[in-house]
């Protein structure tokens, strides 16, 4: 069941601050507030999904494809690409979720 409180909710309704670097209908992506990297940052769907199975089951094309347009531009525009950098969708218990709604760590 998806939690509308969750901290990452609250960031999209504005309710709590963030250092974003990326917006547009389908995505918003900010900087991680405990860096695992020189780079780290968090990509998230504007939609309410638990973690990236339930994306994948239930988001529309239009959705995931914002999703993944938007995180190759970012990447891109953080030269994450060039460098090279990790994609990690951490999910549910066993995955060592902590926000529940979907969010891609970009780590580079
Ligand atoms: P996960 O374990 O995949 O759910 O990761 C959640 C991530 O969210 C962690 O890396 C946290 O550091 C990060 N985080 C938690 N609260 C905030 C916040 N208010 N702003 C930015 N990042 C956050």
């Amino acid at each position: 069941m998806y939690d509308p409180n969750n901290i990452f909710a609250r960031i999209l309704r504005k309710e709590i601050p963030c250092s974003p670097v990326y917006e547009d209908d389908y995505v918003l992506a900010f900087r991680d507030i405990a860096p695992k990297a020189p780079a780290h940052i968090l990509v998230i769907p504007k939609g309410a999904y638990l973690d990236i199975s339930d994306f994948g089951a239930r988001a529309s094309a239009a959705e995931i494809e914002g999703f993944f347009r938007a995180v190759a531009k970012i990447s891109a525009d953080h030269n994450l690409t060039q460098q090279g950098f990790r994609a990690i969708a951490n999910s549910g218990l066993h995955g060592g979720q902590e926000v529940p709604h979907f969010h891609l760590h970009l780590l580079g």
